[in-house]
């Protein structure tokens, strides 16, 4: 079974002008694939992603995560669905400035009430396999871009989702920053298998996908296999 599948989603924003973000988009993910989506600025990423967040309603089609259809919950379980099954990672680390590395990484866990021997416990392990662990009580001000992103991974990873959406994870880093970021996503995804779907406008983190989707005026046009998928276009 697919973690996701996107089935012929259409997204219209009505206005003076419509705008048609999403075209009849359908695509599926297995579990443990990396896949990127790539496109100009105003293509449908955002529109894309938040479909998939349940953040936006599709105009039509459907999303359907681990067998569930997050569209047709009411808000509450809807709420319940996004904390369970999805990880979020922002270009702009989105981490909350008033508490801790550890505190932040913990949160998702914090909101289910796990025991807090437990949550330290997972805390420095993924910290460890993060390379964070030496900032784990220092505030986001305090450390540098690269550690954020790399502590809201940890904080996205924590609780297990089936599904992590990356939104410009490397937009904001430098090269060297963007590397260590990228190469935490790979050591997560190969050894948690965890399944990522990752927007970017940067070839270098593309680089690390198995597939990336091409897309353009709200339509999927492309989509290249790397690796032990290798096809051509
Ligand atoms: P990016 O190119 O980084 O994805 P955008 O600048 O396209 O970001 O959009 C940023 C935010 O503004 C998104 O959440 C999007 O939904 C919203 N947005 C984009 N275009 C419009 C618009 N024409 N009217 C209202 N909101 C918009
Ligand atoms: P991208 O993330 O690829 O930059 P978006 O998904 O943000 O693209 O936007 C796709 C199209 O939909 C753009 O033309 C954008 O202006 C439009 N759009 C996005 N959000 C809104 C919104 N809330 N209201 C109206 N138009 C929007």
């Amino acid at each position: 079974m697919a973690v996701l599948e996107v089935r012929e989603c259409s997204k219209i924003y009505e206005g003076t002008i419509s705008t048609r973000a999403l075209d009849n988009v359908s695509f599926a993910l297995e579990r443990g694939e990396f896949v990127g989506i790539m496109g100009p600025s105003g293509s449908g990423k955002t529109t894309l992603l938040n479909v998939i967040a349940t953040i936006d309603e599709p105009t039509s089609g459907d999303v359907v995560v681990e067998g569930q259809h997050p569209h047709k919950l009411d808000l509450e379980e809807m709420a319940l669905f996004r904390r369970r099954e999805l990880g979020f990672i922002f270009q702009h680390f989105n981490l909350l400035d008033t508490l801790t590395v550890e505190e932040n990484i913990v949160l998702p866990l914090t909101l289910d009430g796990a025991p807090v021997a437990e949550m330290k416990k997972s805390s420095l392990e993924l910290a460890r396999r993060l390379d964070i662990e030496s900032v784990l009580h220092k505030f986001p001000q305090e450390i540098s871009g690269g550690q954020m992103q790399r502590t809201a991974i940890a904080r996205a990873m924590i609780h297990h989702p089936s599904l992590v959406l990356a939104d410009e994870p490397t937009g904001n880093l430098d090269s060297k920053a963007s590397k260590d970021v990228m190469e935490a996503f790979g050591m997560m995804n190969r050894e948690e298998r965890t399944t990522i779907l990752m927007v970017t406008h940067d070839a270098f983190a593309a680089s690390f996908c198995h597939r990336v989707l091409f897309i353009k005026d709200g339509r999927l046009y492309n989509e290249i296999y790397r690796g032990e998928n290798r096809q051509a276009f």
